[in-house]
């Protein structure tokens, strides 16, 4: 093999092996670098995301949900008698699917020929890469082109250090093999409701702590506002303005020590999770000379395109400014190797995609009401329930709405906010919208299928100016 690449990408989580499968299509010489190995010493792909992220978390929240749907099915005069959950057995089919997927990956890097490079990965001066294999073993290579895509690490708190199965992060709450009596979160943000929910729905108390007064600062208000009142009848019990001060272990249990408004407290849980957020993962990445630099809070620097200081380098995913989601990281990949083949390339960073696996589900594209009254946008909103759907109906889910906000002046789209059952489908609908800078009056034009749950989106766009049809509008245009 020769020791030049066109392409080199560190890391192969859904940023780096995207880019890597992309700039191999596109006819580059391509090597993709991944330091992790499993027990047998076997490369590991697919990153965070497939391995212990967006992947085995669904798997867990979906047969969390058949469970509970099983449970609940009298309501379509289904006599089930007891229902019970095997969770070794949903963990193992959890694991099942990681691994036809990260095996899958390994079949489209042969597929397209890329270069599987095991080992850790560190960038040297000139686009050099160093590659140290597990048993110290370190070799050189040039390339071109360097795409980093190490992705991120969870973030570890000092009150709450973690503790074989005990106190966890993201990977150990997704091997948790029995269900817990009581479950502590810190962190109500996606991963912390996420895995609070698969438990909840199994029966365990689940406590969330969240140091923040404000649930779901990130989301619209109203969706907050819902998932809220939703998640309190499921009886995830959320602590706003909790912040943990300590933990101390006693045997099998935790005592976990917070404070909230009212002064010190305490709560005594079987499992503790770790949630609260994640932080790029840069350590032994580059060389002192490498010519890359980061930001002041650690991510790597780089432009709109995904440029580093260095030429010729590029950045992309967790490790960088942005939403730490796998679709913002692989349309960076795509992004960046493109440019590098010679191509134009740009990514709309305005119209990202975020979701929220509970269920229902919460999902939301553009912005928020609250941010463009900030910025002084004068806008028209709709909403539609999905309680008015007849589909939703039909399924037995009604909870949640579709909320539209378009600008007053041009109509133009600018966000769609949605609590429901399959929200994360229909939230692709108004991205692609946004994408082709759609108006509400186009969604208004455009035909839905009937009867789908798609038909709230038609309505709220139609309730953007007060005429949706399966609902009393509250402005009449
Ligand atoms: C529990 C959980 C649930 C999630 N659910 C979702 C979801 O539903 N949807 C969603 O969009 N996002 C979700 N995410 C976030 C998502 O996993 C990340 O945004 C995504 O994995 C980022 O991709 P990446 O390629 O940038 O980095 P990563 O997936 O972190 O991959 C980076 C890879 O680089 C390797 N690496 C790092 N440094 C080196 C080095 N020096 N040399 C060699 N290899 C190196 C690492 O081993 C790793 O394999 C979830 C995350 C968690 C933790």
């Amino acid at each position: 093999m020769s020791d030049k690449f066109d392409v080199i990408v560190i890391g192969a989580g859904p940023g780096g092996y995207v880019a890597a499968i992309r700039a191999a299509q596109l006819g580059l010489k391509t090597a993709c670098v991944e330091k992790w190995v499993d027990d047998k010493g076997a490369p590991v792909l697919g990153g965070t995301c497939l391995n212990v992220g967006c992947i085995p978390s669904k798997a867990l929240l979906e047969s969390t949900h058949q469970f509970h749907k099983t449970q609940h099915a009298d309501v379509h005069g289904i006599q089930t008698g007891d229902v019970t959950m095997d969770v070794k057995k949903m963990v193992a089919r959890k694991d099942k699917i990681v691994g036809n997927l990260t095996g899958g990956i390994a079949g489209l890097f042969k597929a397209n020929g890329v270069t599987l490079l095991q080992g850790m990965g560190k960038l040297l001066a000139n686009k050099q890469v160093q590659v140290t294999a597990a048993d110290g073993t370190a070799s050189v290579y040039a390339a071109e082109n360097v795409i980093l895509a190490s992705g991120s690490v969870p973030v570890e708190i000092p009150p709450a250090p973690l503790t074989e199965g005990l106190i966890l992060d993201n990977a150990g709450a997704l091997n948790i093999d029995e269900t817990p009596k009581r479950l502590g979160v810190i962190g109500a943000g996606v991963i912390g409701l996420e895995m609070g929910s698969v438990w909840a729905r199994l029966g365990t108390e689940v406590t969330v702590l969240e140091a923040m007064d404000e649930f779901l600062a990130m989301a619209d208000a109203d969706v907050a506002k819902e998932a809220a009142k939703i998640f309190k009848k499921q009886k995830l019990d959320i602590k706003l303005g909790a912040r943990c001060t300590g933990t101390e272990i006693n045997g099998k249990e935790i005592t976990l020590k917070y404070t909230d408004a009212e002064g010190a407290k305490e709560l005594v849980v079987d499992k503790l999770i770790v949630a609260v957020g994640r932080r790029p993962q840069t350590q032994g990445l580059l060389s002192d000379d490498s010519g890359v630099k980061l930001d002041e809070r650690g991510f790597i620097f780089v432009d709109g395109q995904c440029r580093t200081e260095a030429p010729g380098v590029y950045a992309i995913g967790d490790s960088v400014r942005g939403p730490m989601l796998a679709h913002k990281a692989s349309e960076e990949g795509i992004m960046v190797a493109d440019i590098i083949a010679g191509h134009h390339a740009q990514m709309n960073y305005d119209v990202i995609p975020s979701i929220i696996y509970t269920h229902p589900e919460l999902a939301w594209v553009g912005k928020t009401e609250k941010e463009l009254k900030a910025e002084g946008v004068a806008i028209k909103v709709g909403k539609f329930p999905f309680a008015a759907s007849g589909r939703a109906m039909a399924a037995d889910d009604t909870d949640g709405f579709v909320k539209m906000i378009a600008d007053e002046a041009t109509d133009r789209i600018l966000g769609v906010h949605m609590v429901g059952g399959i929200a994360s489908e229909l939230i692709a609908q108004a991205a692609i919208a946004m994408e082709f800078g759609s108006t509400a009056e186009d969604l208004q034009l455009t035909v839905f299928a009937h009867p789908t749950v798609s038909e709230a989106v038609h309505e709220a766009a139609l309730a953007v100016d007060g005429h949706a049809i399966h609902m009393a509008n509250r402005k009449k245009r």
